[in-house]
């Protein structure tokens, strides 16, 4: 099974991802944990350019052609290898932060990104995409909390607007999509947000 996590700034995706993977480990299913952009070898290289300085010169297809090259190579090397051995495969973003991100933020046309999207990853989708839902002011203090001194990669901003922007974009992905996605209230305590976690897998895949 193939499940992404989806969210702005300080949805808490990579703590979700963290306790599904224990919990699916101690059910005994083989689990991988990874991410975008990155996730493998290649794709780090690519993650690392794209969110230091030097992504700022790039014009937004540029970047998108980087970001499709590094889900090009994350999907071959990584991700389908390992749903053929059965494994269940926890991605921290995929292609819906490319619709998000690069589509309806950064406006790069649709033709372009379903383009993209065909001669990359193809048909490949996965089987649940968790959308964790956080309003926007929650979402910026966590994330301006977990961050403490540290330097904000190149995307990351206060900017009111453009989260908000973010956060209805996905909220309209979990719309148009609902076999596909869930939607979940990530503004409660870690624990519960994986109780709702769980209950959609649940729902899905062991019902
Ligand atoms: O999820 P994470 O914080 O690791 O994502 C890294 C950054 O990459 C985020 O700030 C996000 O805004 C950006 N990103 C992007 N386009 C994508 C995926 C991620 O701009 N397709």
């Amino acid at each position: 099974r193939f499940i992404s996590f989806e969210g702005g700034e300080g949805s808490g995706k990579s703590t979700q991802i963290k306790i599904l993977a224990e919990r699916l480990a101690g059910v005994k299913l083989h689990t991988l944990v990874t991410r975008e952009p990155g996730g493998s070898p290649g794709a780090e290289i690519i993650r690392h350019l794209v969110l230091s300085g030097m992504g700022k010169l790039l014009g937004p297809e540029a970047e998108t052609l980087l970001f499709a090259a590094a889900r090009d190579d994350h999907a071959r090397t990584v991700i389908e290898p390992a749903l053929k051995q059965g494994t269940w495969v926890l991605s921290d973003r995929f292609s819906d932060s490319t619709r998000v991100y690069q589509g309806t933020l950064g406006k790069v046309a649709p033709g372009l990104l379903n383009a993209m999207q065909r001669v990359t990853i193809g048909d490949l989708k996965p089987d649940l995409t968790v959308i964790l839902d956080v309003p926007v002011e929650i979402g910026l203090k966590r994330a301006a909390a977990r961050r403490g001194n540290a330097a904000a990669d190149r995307f990351e901003s206060e900017d009111i607007t453009f989260h908000q922007k973010l956060r209805d974009a996905y909220r309209q992905i979990a719309k148009d999509e609902p076999q596909r996605c869930v939607l979940i209230d990530a503004s409660e305590e870690p624990a519960k947000v994986a109780a709702n976690v769980w209950s959609a897998l649940r729902d899905r895949f062991f019902a």
